[in-house]
């Protein structure tokens, strides 16, 4: 049984940041610091910033009136944010900028007055925030360019099937954005049929999809067609993660979806000549190692990485965190 490692893997820029956000807060501000919903989507990483003072909420309301709250790497709508500073909560803002990029494409729609699409996962943070970054104020004031009476508005589309149903008051003033932890395949057979319907709609050149899930994307379809089985380390609650896994089975490859090696089981091993070994953004390396141990440690040769494009991006702190060392000095 050979071992082999896919990359890129694991931590994306906006994750680091997302975690150094929490950490320095910590550091500089000691606990609690309360983040709103998980900041990244892993386990682990929740737990180690959990042990070390940070109090995840689903709510700013949950946080005391005039506390501290880091928003996560999801981002959050223009709501959530009036409500943070409704209770006078001091703010530090971990929306992966590649997020905030969409947020402000789908505020400049609403401001043109165009009906917006939003391609992506009923239900996910992400969708959730940037949903609720259009502005229907903006989009009643651009009502006179409406027809039929329809004030523009933003629309989540999760499948081909959904562009059918979509009924919208000016065809030829529409736009579209994507959550950016999507399939690239997926998104490219819904934006194709969106430009069939509406052949004026505006967007991304290609899709948001971040430089990051389309790399492991990549990496993942090259790995699965030397492996017969694929393991991604990742929490099941991870959009970027859960792609990975069904990639590779529609490549025609198993493939399982693991916290940590405690999770494999002893049957999917057997009879595997290849098995590949991949990460979600949000995953520890610490994690893909353990798994590693575990695999070599039932009689696997470590093959070693099979190579794709290097990532070289990192993301600015607030500038608050990044001069911690002053800060805490005036607090003195
Ligand atoms: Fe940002 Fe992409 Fe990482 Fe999400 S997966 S935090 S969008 S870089």
């Amino acid at each position: 049984m050979k071992i082999m490692l896919a990359s890129p893997r694991g931590f994306c820029a906006g994750v680091e940041r997302a975690i150094e956000i929490v950490t320095r807060a910590l550091k500089i501000y000691g606990a609690p610091v309360y983040v709103r919903h998980e900041v990244v989507h892993n386990k682990t990483v929740v737990a180690d910033l959990r042990e070390q003072g940070a109090v995840f909420v689903q709510e700013v309301e949950d946080v005391p009136r005039n506390g501290l709250v880091i928003f996560s790497a999801h981002g959050v709508s223009r709501e959530v944010k009036r409500r943070a500073e409704e209770r006078n909560l001091r703010v530090f803002d971990a929306t992966c900028p590649l997020v905030t990029k969409v947020h402000l494409e789908v505020a400049k729609a609403a401001r043109e007055g165009r009906d917006t699409i939003l391609i992506g996962h009923a239900g996910h943070p992400e969708v959730e925030g940037t949903l609720g970054q259009y502005d229907r104020e903006d989009g009643r004031a651009a009502v006179g360019r409406a027809t039929n009476g329809r004030v523009a508005d933003i629309h989540l589309v999760e499948k081909v099937a959904d562009v059918e149903q979509l009924s919208l008051g000016d065809p030829d003033r529409v736009s579209y954005v994507t959550q950016t932890t999507l399939s690239v395949d997926d998104a490219s057979a819904i934006i194709a049929s969106l430009r069939q319907r509406y052949p004026d709609v505006v967007g991304p050149s290609k899709n948001d999809i971040c430089y990051a899930t389309q790399n492991r994307q990549d990496a993942v379809k090259k790995l699965a067609q030397a492996s017969d089985l694929i393991l991604v380390v990742g929490s099941a609650n991870s959009s970027n993660s859960n792609r990975l896994r069904e990639i590779a089975e529609r490549l025609g490859t198993a493939s399982f979806l693991i916290d940590d090696e405690s999770e494999i089981r002893p049957e999917w091993l057997v009879g595997r000549k290849v098995i590949g070994v991949t990460s979600g953004a949000s995953a520890p390396e610490t994690l893909v190692s353990g798994v590693i141990e575990h695999l070599r440690a039932a009689g696997g040769e470590f093959l070693g990485e099979q190579g794709g494009v290097s990532e070289d991006m990192t993301f600015s702190l607030p500038q608050e965190l990044r001069n911690h060392d002053s800060l805490r000095h005036n607090q003195r």
